[in-house]
């Protein structure tokens, strides 16, 4: 049996066309994409409005400074990108002639997905998407935090235990909620490309927890050398702590009031798992989401009261 290969990441693809986790990805960073858009024009504007004059000044005094300009350049550059991707799936593929704005293109590509994976040039579609995302976000100065939370514990596609290391995005836009997915630890891994948004992390946590113990049980096997978070030996099984900045995104209470909770010991204080915390700035305070989410609850319902005794008065 001949064993066909991505011809992106060179993991296992059933039909030798771009692989189910590398779609994935790319349909990821075409929403990406989509949503940082606002944020590049921003930028620009922003650097036009406030740069122009010492932009000319340092290019006489040091020369051209290449990277001044870059969101504009950016900006450009991607559009006419993603034109000519939609342009291949329109000529080539059939597909419908999509409104001509960002998230348009975006979207239109996304539902080519399918067909343009099978396309001669799908690993630079895929690749150029990627770096499309990069760029953006660099231009930005947008970088998520990215956490290794464990093992995955899904299966691929072909029913194999997936070899995937789940990794917790922290989105540095606070209006987006922190998600997990499932990541390569080398490329030749195969992988199942899950993506898990923060309300299943505590059903997703004890399951990586049980996964990693499969695994550490299994010493002989290449696996077991992942590099792995410890998680704290004092938390219980069924807990998956989060920090308090975490907490209070999700369940929208402000950090203070998260804190007053822990001392005044309505709030079990846990360790945090080393893994997830923020690279040198370390989070040591861990809270459970499921007890945060009851004071929650109780905090919204206290407040409603309040506020309806206030109306009455
Ligand atoms: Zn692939
Ligand atoms: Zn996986």
């Amino acid at each position: 049996m001949t064993t066909r290969s991505c011809p992106k990441c060179k993991g296992q693809s059933r039909d030798g066309f771009l692989c189910y986790s590398c779609v994935r990805a790319t349909k990821k960073a075409l929403d990406r994409i989509a949503d940082l858009w606002p944020a590049l024009q921003e930028t620009i504007t922003r650097r036009d409005r406030t740069q122009p004059a010492s932009e000319v000044r340092a290019q006489t005094i040091y020369g051209p400074l290449p990277f001044r300009d870059a969101p504009s350049r950016v900006a450009a550059e991607v559009r006419n990108d993603l034109v000519g991707w939609v342009r291949i799936s329109i000529d080539e593929l059939g597909a419908d002639v999509p409104r001509d704005t960002i998230p348009g293109l975006c979207r239109a590509l996304s539902s080519s997905a399918h067909q343009l994976r099978k396309h001669e040039a799908a690993a630079e579609w895929a690749e150029s998407i990627a770096g499309d995302m990069a760029r953006i976000v660099r231009a930005v100065d947008l970088t998520d935090r990215r956490a290794p939370a464990g093992p995955c514990p899904e299966r691929t596609e072909d029913g194999e235990p997936c070899g995937g290391v789940i990794v917790a995005v922290y989105p540095v836009d606070e209006r987006v909620s922190p998600w997990m997915e499932c990541t390569k630890s080398d490329p030749g891994t195969d992988i199942c490309g899950g993506v898990w948004d923060a309300t299943e992390w505590r059903s997703l946590g004890p399951r990586i927890l049980a996964r990693k113990a499969q695994i550490d049980g299994q010493k002989a096997r290449p696996k077991a050398d992942l590099s792995l978070i410890e998680w704290p030996a004092e938390v219980p099984a069924e807990v998956t702590p989060i920090s308090i900045a975490d907490a209070a995104v999700i369940y929208g209470v402000p950090p203070g009031t998260i804190r007053g909770w822990l001392h005044d010991k309505r709030l079990t204080k846990y360790p945090m798992a080393a893994g997830l915390s923020t690279p040198g700035r370390p989070v040591t305070v861990g809270v459970d989401p499921e007890q945060v989410a009851r004071l929650a609850a109780e905090r919204k319902a206290e407040l409603e009261r309040v506020r309806t005794r206030g109306e009455r008065e």
